[in-house]
């Protein structure tokens, strides 16, 4: 009876729930494992700014008020930092809230969404959230973006081009010089979402963060996020970059207090510590560098990335090669959920992290080649 009478819906159908990376502590629980590592989620390993950790302790005798909910000290700070007016940011709870503010903003029932295939799940999920429909933009074998197949797949009811650079979980980015030929052949009614969660990792001299072409009046939003190399994942803060005119609009669906005041002290601090970015900076390098060696090695194929994670080709046998380094306390993604099944990708850890994902790569693989 009940279930005849409450009905969610109809677009509820599409959404596919989000598959996180194992948590710690439940592999802990589950395998009565002591040494857990987490290399799932792109997380940084060495930790939150110190920087950040003292701003969150000094907030935290104020709980009992509410946070401000322009987020002007944060604004400002980002600000000055990215050269940039405060009108023209957008602070949110986590870049995953900013992909709904803007789904909920920008997209009517109907209207389509360009994504590159494989990317990152959430923009799909705001978009089936208004009913709009996701028409996939397939990057090209070598997990290369080419824009000719996404200006194919615009029509009049595109609404927003996702892209995302460097590109989760495939590690590769779109260079600037083609950035720029997107945005001039695009026509004026699709705004470019440009989500640069990884661009601190980007070192390639024609990356670019997609902010450079705001100043000159591209529909572009850039998005970031404190998750990634800020490694402030836990407390959830991200923000948008954009015309003054953007940002007003999404403003309007915005929750009045969307970021909790340890959050906006925390990122505060951490848009200034410079040398935690560097030193995780520099950490990631060397653990990219690390990690590729090893595979060499190994004989076990990759991609080259341009970002805190490496996409690793494992064959037939990828699932199996998850499940067994999970037994042995070791945390990656399977690649089935990007229709990837013969990957698994592989954030970078410190070193002595990554020492140990590659030793138990060593020792799985020597178990295959004697069984055959
Ligand atoms: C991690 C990630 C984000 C941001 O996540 P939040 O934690 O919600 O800020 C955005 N885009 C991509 C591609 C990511 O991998």
């Amino acid at each position: 009876m009940l279930e005849k009478m409450i009905q969610s819906r109809k677009v509820l159908e599409k959404i596919q729930p989000y598959s996180p990376g194992k948590p710690i502590w439940e592999v802990q629980e589950e395998l009565g494992l002591d040494r857990v590592i987490k290399m799932a989620s792109n997380e940084n390993p060495l930790g939150p700014s110190s920087k950040a950790v003292e701003a969150i302790m000094q907030q935290l005798v104020t709980l009992n008020r509410y946070p401000d909910a322009d987020a002007v000290h944060l604004k400002q700070s980002i600000a000055d930092k990215l050269n940039v007016a405060a009108s023209q940011l957008i602070i949110t709870n986590g870049a995953d809230e900013l992909i709904t503010l803007l789904s909920e903003t920008f997209l009517e029932n109907g209207d389509e969404i360009i994504v590159p295939s494989p990317s990152f799940s959430e923009y799909d999920f705001g978009a089936h959230l208004m009913g709009a429909n996701v028409v996939l933009a397939k990057l090209e074998l070598d997990f290369e973006y080419d824009i000719n197949v996404i200006l194919d797949a615009v029509t009049d009811r595109t609404k927003i081009v996702y892209l995302c650079s460097p590109n989760n979980p495939t590690g590769t980015y779109l260079p600037k010089n083609q950035f720029e030929q997107l945005l001039n052949k695009l026509p004026d009614h699709i705004l470019v979402v440009f989500d640069g969660a990884y661009s601190h990792y980007a070192a390639a001299d024609d990356y670019t963060d997609g902010i450079e072409y705001i100043a000159s009046g591209y529909p572009v939003i850039a998005l970031q996020t404190f998750s990634k190399i800020y490694g402030l994942a836990g407390v959830r803060v991200g923000f948008g970059v954009a015309r003054a005119d953007i940002i007003q609009r999404i403003l309007k669906v915005k929750e009045p207090f969307n970021v909790n005041a340890l959050a906006q002290a925390a990122a505060t601090a951490a848009i200034n510590d410079d040398e935690h970015v560097r030193n995780s900076q520099i950490v990631n390098e060397k653990g990219r560098i690390q990690l590729y060696e090893a595979l060499e090695k190994m004989n076990v194929g990759y991609s080259k990335s341009m970002s805190n994670f490496v996409l690793v080709q494992i064959g037939p046998a990828a699932k199996e090669f998850y499940e067994k380094l999970l037994a042995k306390g070791i945390i990656v993604r399977y690649g089935a959920i990007w229709g990837l099944p013969d990957y698994i990708r592989v954030s970078v850890g410190t070193l002595e992290e990554n020492a140990e994902f590659i030793k138990e790569m060593a020792a799985i693989l020597n178990e295959e080649r004697t069984v055959v």
